[in-house]
């Protein structure tokens, strides 16, 4: 991994970044009540006793939303604890009608785990580096605040109010912007592939909370500031660049950096102090008089554990090995979920049709995915769950291609026509006429012609000027409207000019 410096004016100086991530668990309901979880509705509509806060309620675990968060854990390799228990970290704001949030500082749901990052795309594992994730706990969400609904009111939404969420923390093992964009990039994926959260950074179901801290190359760890509640990877990135070099500004010019927590403002690209932090002291921490711990049984670890699909590394390492596909096509087709299963069901159906092993057509389908499905998706501003082709309708034009019927040139016109029109491939193809000539006598014919209305090209070739063998191909192929079977016109032209 390349190392990143900061040049200042009395040397070069080292970034340390640790990222807390809260994630949103993906359940029905809350972490402590049976209201709806769900995204977007009007304020204030799923809203249970538990999480108004009425007096005398009292929460109940949500199982689903425990066994998410473990399974999480045993994605990312992590210790789960069996024994694990709910803490209180008290403090007032609107938004939190308990007065307190139900965490877990003393004893979380997951210890000690780690994800693998690499810088490198075109070969994801050359340059691997291993972030360390310190734990993931479990706790609640609070509601919103909204000041932009009255002129001089804030409303407050309790929709999100006891919502399950992982709080997970990374040790301070990164050293650049790059590494803290491809760890949330991964962490992300990872989440996306074990269904525990939709990592939708728009809408807050993925937000970090980025510490960073300079020093000297080889020094001890220097004092980090927490810039809080960043919901972007570009933005994570950016709050990095800026806070470690307005860090080395104060330290160089003679000031101390204190501990606080910092807010990042998407519009200038700047972070500022937002209050100075708090440790857990002023939290009053203790243990929820209204909860039980958490005891797993090994049954239910081990349930969680077979539950949880290939994960990315150990896709991309099976595409590489037994497909056969390149390190950086891999890479690339197993980043996010919904591509690796797009891709798929493309080689699953390409195989049926031409009845083929799936390695054997892998390049084939993992080349057209990349180059021109992905290329006309970004031309519509689509994303693949948008596709107007399917992969059973692209597996049909691939097989087209494979059986000769049209040519690779033909194959992107016929795919042109099924973006417009959803038809299938073979329904274009009959329609158009865009069978690709094999006949030789027809080809032989246009050859005749060209060769006739060239004569002094066929003169120069026949002197020895072999580079314009390209050229009646050329004039092959386009009076027959690239629908002749290229590999018939370079045999038959072969044959016609020696
Ligand atoms: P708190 O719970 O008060 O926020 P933690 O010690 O649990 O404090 O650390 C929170 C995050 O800060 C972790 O992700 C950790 O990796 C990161 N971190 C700790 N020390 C540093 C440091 N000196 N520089 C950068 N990040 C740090
Ligand atoms: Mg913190």
């Amino acid at each position: 991994m390349s190392t990143y410096r900061i040049q200042g004016a009395t040397g070069e100086w080292e970034v340390v970044i640790g990222l807390e991530v809260h994630a949103q668990v993906v359940s029905q309901s809350k972490l402590f009540s049976g209201a709806s979880a769900t995204f977007g509705a009007e304020p204030n509509t799923q809203v249970s006793l538990v999480d108004a806060a009425m007096p005398g309620m009292l929460p109940v675990p949500n199982g689903e939303c425990i066994r998410q968060a473990v399974r999480t854990g045993l994605a990312i390799d992590a210790q789960i604890n069996k024994w694990s228990r709910f803490d209180r970290k008290n403090y007032f704001y609107a938004d939190l009608p308990q007065g307190y949030q139900i965490s877990q500082l003393y004893h979380p749901l997951v210890g000690e785990g780690h994800i693998d990052i690499s810088l490198d795309d075109k070969n994801p594992e050359a340059d691997v580096k291993r972030i360390g994730v310190e734990r993931i706990h479990v706790e609640q969400d609070a509601g919103k605040l909204m000041h932009d609904q009255h002129p001089t009111m804030s409303y407050v939404d309790l929709n999100r109010s006891g919502v399950a969420l992982m709080e997970i923390v990374s040790r301070p093992d990164m050293a650049s912007p790059l590494e803290a964009g491809a760890y949330l990039r991964k962490l992300r994926s990872i989440l996306r592939y074990v269904g525990s959260c939709d990592g939708n950074m728009e809408e807050g179901s993925m937000r970090a909370d980025v510490n960073v801290s300079v020093r000297k190359p080889g020094e001890e760890l220097g004092t980090r500031t927490e810039t809080k509640n960043v919901n972007s990877v570009r933005f994570v990135m950016a709050t990095i660049e800026h806070e470690a070099s307005r860090q080395v500004d104060v330290l160089e010019s003679g000031g101390k950096i204190v501990q606080e927590t910092r807010l990042f403002d998407p519009d200038s690209g700047t972070t500022r102090s937002m209050r100075s932090k708090e440790d857990a002291h002023d939290y009053r921490y203790f243990p929820d008089p209204d909860l039980l711990p958490l005891e797993l049984e090994d049954s239910f670890i081990e349930e969680c554990r077979a539950s949880l699909p290939e994960l990315p590394d150990a896709k991309r390492h099976r595409y590489e090995n037994a497909l056969g596909l390149s390190p950086y096509n891999a890479g690339v087709l197993t980043a996010e979920v919904e591509t690796a299963r797009w891709f798929e069901a493309l080689l699953a159906e390409t195989a049926a049709r031409q009845n083929k092993d799936e390695a054997a057509v892998a390049k084939q389908a993992a080349n057209w995915l990349l180059s021109e499905l992905f290329g006309a998706l970004n031309r519509l501003g689509r994303t693949l769950e948008g596709s107007p082709v399917s992969p059973v309708a692209a597996a049909g034009l691939l097989g087209l291609v494979a059986d000769g019927t049209i040519s690779g040139t033909i194959a992107k016109q016929v795919f042109e026509k099924m973006l417009e029109t959803g038809d299938d491939a073979s329904a274009i193809v009959e329609r158009d006429g865009l069978k690709q000539e094999s006949d030789t006598g027809a080809i032989d014919g246009v050859i005749a012609k060209v060769l006739a209305d060239n004569a002094d090209k066929v003169a120069q070739y026949k002197g020895g000027k072999e580079a314009l063998f390209g050229f009646f191909v050329g004039q092959t192929m386009k009076a027959m409207q690239g629908k002749a079977n290229p590999q018939v016109v370079n045999e038959l032209l072969k044959k016609a000019l020696g």
